[in-house]
């Protein structure tokens, strides 16, 4: 421990900082060996159209914790990010994630499926990610159409002119792409302008209570002419009632995900 010597009190070696820096690390590791040992596993949430017929999945990463216990990504991913793991776990959900599209094609009503794959800052500002998603592309052998990657408005502003640039790269390739939360970030429509994206997801927040919040419904109102207007689909996510999906019919809001119509679920129970 620090010792104090009266001038300055600043105490370097504070346990209870300790034991959070101690927890950390361990916490590190554990996601290096679960890495190591792929003990990843990626569940899938339905994505519908007006009909709630199924168009599409979402994959969401859970680790299998050793007691079998399924951990959710907001207490994981953050952590990867920071610490540079997401470079392979991305790397692992991307493969996967077409590994089962490549599955679901002997699957008559699966086959058509798109699935939806989220992408980190760090991944995508990587120089290689480009490259990543072309070489996996190509050994998994699947069309391309069926994969969309799901990017956020804060990574597309951050270096938008790199970003505009690699945008371009990923549709020669042929995928979608979509912007996932979207109206968190602050996109100018100037920069939407010249966004080559093929999707704007609303952001759960907004959906809660646009029922009831008029603010809320005029945001979810906006994204959707938005949309329309740079001729890019819309989906809402969070869509957990009757009356937001009825609501949202009628705004001409495209796609819908949420509860309402299926919780993320492993790959054999959907
Ligand atoms: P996201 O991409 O915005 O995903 C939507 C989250 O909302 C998911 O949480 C989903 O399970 C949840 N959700 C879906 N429908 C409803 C609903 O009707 N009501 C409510 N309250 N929630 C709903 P999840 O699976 O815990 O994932 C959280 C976040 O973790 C994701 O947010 C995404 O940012 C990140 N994430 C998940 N999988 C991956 C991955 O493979 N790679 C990366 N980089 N991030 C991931
Ligand atoms: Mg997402
Ligand atoms: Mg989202
Ligand atoms: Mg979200």
């Amino acid at each position: 421990t620090a010792k104090s010597d009266g001038r300055n009190t600043i105490r370097f070696f504070d346990p209870h900082i300790q034991k959070i820096m101690e927890e950390k690390s361990s916490m590190l590791q554990q996601l290096r060996d679960a890495i190591d040992s792929e003990q990843f596993v990626l569940f899938y949430q339905p994505q519908v159209d007006a009909n709630a017929n199924v168009t599409g999945v979402e994959a969401l990463i859970r680790l299998k914790a050793t007691n079998g216990e399924l951990i959710s990504p907001m207490q994981f991913i953050p952590l990867c990010e920071e610490s540079g793991l997401i470079i392979p776990l991305g790397d692992w959900v991307l493969k996967e994630a077409m590994a089962q599209v490549k599955y679901w094609q002997n699957d008559v009503e699966k086959s058509t499926w798109r699935v939806s794959i989220n992408v980190s800052t760090k991944q995508f500002e990587r120089e290689d990610f480009v490259e990543t998603v072309q070489k996996t592309l190509a050994s998994t052998q699947i069309n391309p159409s069926l994969i969309c990657l799901e990017l956020t408005e804060s990574l597309l502003i951050r270096d938008s002119a790199k970003a505009l640039a690699k945008i371009r790269e990923l549709k020669m390739l042929g995928v979608s792409l979509s912007v996932d939360d979207f109206g968190t970030g602050y996109s100018s429509l100037q920069y939407l302008k010249h966004l080559n994206v093929d999707e704007l997801k609303i952001d759960q927040s907004f959906v809660r209570d646009f029922i009831l919040n008029r603010s809320d419904a005029l945001i979810v109102e906006t994204i959707i002419s938005i949309g329309k207007s740079f001729n890019m689909e819309v989906i809402a996510e969070g869509v957990e009632t009757k009356e937001q999906f009825e609501l949202l019919k009628e705004m001409e809001c495209h796609y819908f995900q949420g509860y309402f119509f299926g919780k993320p679920a492993a790959f054999d129970a959907i």
